[in-house]
Formats: C-alpha cells, sequence, structure tokens
C-alpha cells in the first residue's frame, strides 16, 4: 500500500503509514512547512554564488552533464541564462545510453564549450560484486558517490572552484543530507562500500557515502556544488521543449522513469531496488516533488510505472559477466 500523499509504500521502521494512509515523511514535512523550516532557496541567491566565480578562470565552473534533460538543461542555462563559462564533464561507466551521449556532443558543440568525457571500466567490477554479494546497496548510490567524488577531484585537477548538476529539487545530494525514507538504502551502501568493496585494493579510497565525499572536498579542495533547479519550476514538458529547439536533444527511447534517465545500469538498480525495498531512488525524489507542489500524485505514478521485464534486466546484468537467477 502506498501513502495517499506520495508515492511512497511502508516500508518498516523508515516509512510508516498512519491509521489515515499518510506516511511519516509526509506528515513531517506538513509540520516543518507550519513551522515556515523548510529553505526556500531563491534565483538571486544561485546568481550571487556565481557572481563569485564567474570568469575567475579558465572555465568558472564544471557541469556534471549525462546527456539527460536536466543536466543537459544545467550545462544550457549556465552557458546563456547565467553567462558562465562551463567545462562539460560526462562520466560513463560502459553503461551510458549511446543516444544521450549524441545529446551531449550536439550540446557541447552548439554552445561551443570544452569537454571531458571520460570513459572508464572501474564501475564495471562493482556493478557486478553488487549482484554477486547479493547486498540491498541500491547500484544509482554506490555509482553516484563515486561520481560526485571523482567530478570534485577533477573540478580541482582544472583548478575550477564550483560544480553545476542537474539535480532536481527533489534531490538533496548537495548537501549529503538525507531524510528517515533513505535510511536502510544509505545503511546497506555505506556497509557494502566497507565490507565487501574496500577488500579490493583497487577501491581502497572508495568513499563510503556522499557525507563523506562532502567532508573530504571541504577538507581537500573546498569546491561548492549548486543545482539551477532548485530555483527553478519543475517543468519537464518546457525543459524539452528548449532543449529539443536549442540543441537538437532528443529523449531517450529506453528510460525508466520515461524521459529521465541516460544510463542502461539505472534499469538493474531499479528492478533491484523494488525488489529489497519496494520503492526506488525515484520514488523518494517524485514523493519530494509532489510535497512541494511541483508534481501530482497521478503524473508521478504514471511516470513510475515499470516498463521493462526481468529478461531486459538479464541481457543487461550477463554484460558484466553476472545472472540474477539463484
Ligand atoms: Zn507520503
Amino acid at each position: 500500500m502506498l501513502c495517499k500523499k506520495c508515492v511512497l509504500p511502508e516500508a518498516k521502521p523508515d516509512i510508516v503509514l498512519s491509521a489515515d494512509g499518510i506516511c511519516n515523511i509526509c506528515i513531517d514535512f506538513e509540520k516543518r512547512k507550519t513551522l515556515k523550516q523548510d529553505n526556500v532557496i531563491l534565483e538571486s541567491e544561485v546568481i550571487k554564488v556565481l557572481n563569485k566565480y564567474r570568469a575567475k578562470g579558465r572555465h568558472d565552473c564544471l557541469v556534471m552533464c549525462s546527456g539527460g534533460k536536466d543536466s543537459t538543461l544545467a550545462l544550457y542555462y549556465m552557458k546563456k541564462r547565467y553567462r558562465m563559462n562551463p567545462l562539460a564533464f560526462t562520466f560513463d561507466h560502459g553503461f551510458e545510453n549511446e543516444e544521450a551521449l549524441v545529446n551531449i556532443k550536439k550540446a557541447v558543440n552548439i554552445l561551443g564549450l570544452d569537454w571531458v568525457y571520460y570513459k572508464s571500466n572501474f564501475m564495471k567490477d562493482v556493478f557486478a560484486k553488487i549482484i554477486e554479494s547479493k547486498t540491498q546497496a541500491p547500484i544509482c548510490h554506490v555509482c553516484a558517490i563515486w561520481y560526485l567524488w571523482f567530478t570534485h577531484e577533477l573540478a580541482a585537477r582544472f583548478n575550477i572552484p564550483l560544480i553545476v548538476a542537474g539535480w532536481t529539487k527533489g534531490q538533496s545530494l548537495h548537501k549529503g543530507e538525507t531524510g528517515a525514507e533513505y535510511n536502510t538504502m544509505s545503511a546497506a551502501t555505506s556497509d557494502f562500500i566497507a565490507n565487501c568493496l574496500h577488500k579490493d585494493p583497487k577501491y581502497r579510497d572508495f568513499p563510503r557515502s556522499i557525507k563523506e565525499v562532502l567532508a573530504r572536498s571541504r577538507k581537500k579542495f573546498k569546491t561548492e556544488a549548486i543545482s539551477p533547479h532548485w530555483v527553478l519550476p519543475y517543468e519537464p514538458d518546457r525543459i524539452k521543449e528548449i532543449l529539443e529547439a536549442e540543441l537538437g536533444w532528443r529523449p531517450t527511447k529506453l528510460s525508466y522513469p520515461l524521459n529521465s534517465t541516460n544510463c542502461i545500469m539505472n534499469f538493474v538498480s531499479v528492478y533491484l531496488c523494488m525488489k529489497n525495498f519496494g520503492f526506488t531512488h525515484y520514488h523518494i525524489e517524485m514523493s519530494k516533488l509532489i510535497r512541494l507542489g511541483e508534481l501530482t500524485r497521478e503524473e508521478a505514478l504514471k511516470l513510475l510505472e515499470i516498463n521493462f521485464d526481468e529478461k531486459f534486466i538479464n541481457t543487461i546484468v550477463n554484460k558484466i559477466g553476472c545472472s540474477l537467477k539463484g
């Protein structure tokens, strides 16, 4: 059964539904709202951060761009709306969707930007270890941790003080803050990294959480990270229109949720999360957007409909020498 307000299922002890079917996350949110404790970020505050770094070096920001609509819009806005001089960065762990790569190539060419495309096999064994160890750690969480850490290292390499990402209002990666709905997933992720991954010398330095990435970065680099989506309305159709008209962007045919992902391994992550928890980080993100009034529950439910089967998942995991059977 799902919460009547958002799209989270009951998952004790983190997510508990009240007698009238509302989850604790929604109830807490309403309480905070009446206490006016929610942080509303204004565009002027983002511009203030951008002004601090604008034209301070060869590049004034590093934009994490996977070719999906949110990160491509972040790249487009940095150049066109905010007049920054971004370095575009794409991390490809070998499962990046080819159509998404075409999108990025078009975008950097049209915008006339420098671009770092880094394709690495580093994550391949991590994915295999996640599947073989039968950990509950979500693939996307583990991957996001390394991706963010590598981005900080790369920004430092190019002497860039600001990282820009396409995180939506439903994602709070910037502070490493996670709500109660993440507790079990986060614990599984840290446990997997510390007790399985770190045993392999090649992954000894792998941070255990986003929080650890940010703490390391504060100590070593002092890089800031922001997303323009925090201050812009959540308008996926409008974003698509802008990107199609200005950058020749096209949605990828295969995507879960619809028009969202650009990574094939994401499907495996979603499949395993549904099996392990009954929900995914997309349910968490969209539930936040529903609470913020940016997305209706019906729209979210439609986007979250599973549009793939186990056979498709097996063709993906077979590529890293694994199988989901047994
Ligand atoms: Zn709820």
